[in-house]
């Protein structure tokens, strides 16, 4: 009997919205979770926002918000991304939540009072002295801080001393060490075990758990000047969500009793392996059975980043590849685990010869085939079937080969020992050729190689199921099949497809794409602020790149009869005298503008504008709707090009 599996996400920080990187993780622990349900385990899965710290309530304040409401609009974007990637949490934890705040100072409070092994009280008093980052939200290290500035956000880094509490660390690591080392505490992959034990060998200075300076936060139970500091707030996340300091029950059936997994990626390594278990040891806890570490992902070889634009919104994709395709695409596009790219320019092509081709036209042949010889009825299994015997044996294997993948966190080997048998399933088609048989007459033989195939095609959609959910329910609903089946033990188990079924086949499961109609993912970088001047024609920053910018004189400027926000502008540009039209009149005079020079976009197509031809564009800076022409020094001639 395998105990109750419980899967984590790290919480995410809600200072940004779920970009694909944050989805690759979240569609990773949902698939666990449904595979080991698949398995006859109870199983929870648990995601959630980590919404405290400076950063948060100083993005609330500029934008005049209180921090909460902030984050409850953050949040919605995270819950509405993982109900559109069919990622199915059994409970999203949010460390503002009263549950979360009150589970943290019980541990709190339990840590005041716990001793190292060696004796020391577990928690004391100290002065924290450093170089802080604002952005960060951090004191940097020697290595973050560069010329005085944090090498990420090139802010001059603040000195900072303060009274803090600390976690008393260093009694903990060698029982840690020990843990890693004979695998009670799992690290996978074996690379980032060796990063722990290396960080291990090092050694590590106490950390702090608390700041004065810090406002929003959980305050401290046995001193409410401070406040809870990041991984003494975010980290029990994992046991306030299961019941911790409310429900012992739940709490025992989760934690004690279970198998607890942990995802995230590398980043944050050094504070689940180290910190984490140091403070469930404290705390009298068991530690998380397993910490699985993956890499981050670039997108189409670029760091993703909102600066870099090539973040992959979870809606866009699934807009354009359908939820279970995108949860296929990207959980197979390198293992699990390693650094990897998100190449959108094999989307299409994986599209096509996996799901059309390999499995959509695979489950449309069968149904089909059925239809048409066997009266639209799963037919009655034969005996003499040339290579069944090879598919039996072959799909006999498969269900708990594929579960030792998922037990080891090995996604694209699960999914790519499952694909040799739906390529195996076709050549088994091709080579049995049931439209032979059927032309001889003999359908008997047609009637036994068309339930060896609907056989296997319903192997495949229980243990595609977890990537897949939808599509293969709507497969299994073409053989009649619905999810009281949907266990691996019904995959063990050969001839559990009913003869008899009714086959309802309506369209292809997997609809081919056409590469040229397919739209790119990776929304472009945000367009100028110009972009206001709407009533002369937006650009995209692509086009913007292209565009030849000129310098410009006015010579004459009116209103336009009935537009009272365009002015039609005669400019000099040099060589040349044009007229433009442009929707600056509420905030320049037209004798005001008379003589600026200012900057033109000078090959942009003609445009007729209100029955008024207009041949280029100027360009304005915009804040708050006001607007402010971008203009050049007076010695700059007309006709000088900008670059
Ligand atoms: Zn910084």
């Amino acid at each position: 009997m395998l105990k109750n599996f419980y899967v984590s996400t790290p919480i995410y920080y809600v200072n940004d919205k779920p970009h694909i990187g944050h989805g690759y993780t979240s569609i990773a622990a949902d698939f666990f979770a449904r595979f080991n349900r698949l398995a006859g385990r109870e199983a929870f899965f648990l995601t959630g926002t980590d919404e405290h710290g400076t950063k948060v309530a100083n993005a609330a304040e500029a934008k005049g918000m209180d921090p909460r409401t902030f984050c409850d609009g953050v949040v919605t974007h995270f819950v509405e991304a993982w109900k559109s990637l069919g990622v199915d949490y059994n409970y999203f934890v949010r460390t503002t939540d009263a549950r979360h705040e009150k589970a943290i100072q019980k541990l709190l409070t339990v840590l005041n009072e716990a001793k190292t092994p060696d004796g020391r009280d577990a928690i004391y008093p100290g002065v924290y002295e450093g170089l802080y980052c604002t952005g960060c939200e951090k004191f940097l290290t020697e290595g973050e801080i560069v010329d005085g500035n944090c090498s990420i956000h090139k802010t001059p880094a603040q000195h900072l001393t303060e009274r803090n509490y600390f976690f008393r660390l260093e009694p903990y690591l060698p029982i840690i060490k020990e843990k890693v080392e004979n695998n009670e505490l799992v690290i996978l992959p074996d690379e980032r075990r060796r990063e722990v034990l290396g960080l291990l060998r090092m050694g590590l200075p106490d950390f702090s758990i608390s700041r004065e300076s810090v406002t929003w936060g959980i305050k401290l139970p046995f001193d409410p000047s401070q406040v809870a500091y990041v991984w003494v707030d975010a980290l029990p996340n994992y046991i306030s969500a299961i019941g911790y300091g409310d429900d012992p029950e739940m709490f025992e059936k989760w934690w004690a009793n279970a198998e607890v997994v942990h995802l995230m990626a590398k980043d944050i390594l050094k504070f689940h392996c180290l910190y984490w278990p140091a403070m469930l040891m404290a705390a009298g806890l068991k530690c998380p059975d397993k910490i699985f570490i993956h890499g981050y992902a670039t997108v189409n070889g670029e760091k993703m980043g909102k600066s870099a634009g090539n973040q992959i919104d979870p809606h866009r994709m699934t807009e354009i590849y359908g939820v279970d395709a995108t949860r296929y695409l990207l959980l197979n596009q390198y293992p699990f685990g390693a650094d990897g790219d998100i190449k959108e320019t094999e989307f299409v092509a994986r599209y096509n010869s996996d799901l059309a081709n390999d499995l959509g036209n695979l489950v449309s042949r069968v149904a089909k085939m059925i239809n048409q010889y066997c009266h639209g009825r799963i037919p009655e299994p034969r005996a003499n079937v040339v290579g069944k015997k090879e598919m039996m044996s072959m799909a006999e294997d498969l269900p708990d080969e594929v579960f030792d993948h998922v037990r080891n966190f090995r996604i694209t080997d699960a999914i790519s020992s499952t694909w040799n048998m739906i390529r195996a399933t076709n050549r088994f088609l091709e080579n049995a050729a049931p439209w032979k048989l059927a032309k001889e007459g003999d359908m008997e033989a047609v009637g036994g190689v068309l339930y060896t195939a609907a056989e296997l095609v319903r192997v495949v959609t229980i243990l595609l199921y977890p990537i897949m959910p939808e599509k293969m329910r709507e497969v299994r609903k073409i053989f009649g099949l619905d999810d009281s089946t949907l266990t691996l033990d019904s995959a063990r188990t050969w001839f559990d497809l009913p003869h008899g079924n009714m086959v309802t086949f309506k369209t292809s499961v997997f609809p081919r794409l056409d590469a040229d109609k397919v739209p790119s993912l990776v929304a472009p970088p945000r367009e100028p602020e110009t972009e206001t001047v709407d009533e002369i024609g937006l650009v995209t920053y692509d086009h913007f790149a292209k565009m030849r910018l000129r310098v410009a004189e006015v010579i004459s400027a009116e209103k336009v009869k009935g537009a009272d926000k365009l002015l039609r502008l005669q400019i000099d540009l040099g060589s040349e005298k044009r007229q433009i039209v442009a929707g600056i009149a509420q905030h320049y005079a037209p004798e005001i503008i008379v003589g600026k020079k200012i900057v033109v976009v000078a090959n942009l197509e003609p445009a007729t504008i209100r029955g008024i031809e207009s041949r280029g564009m100027l360009l304005a800076a915009q804040k708050d709707g006001q607007l402010t022409l971008v203009t050049v020094d007076k010695d700059i001639p007309a006709g000088a090009s900008v670059s």
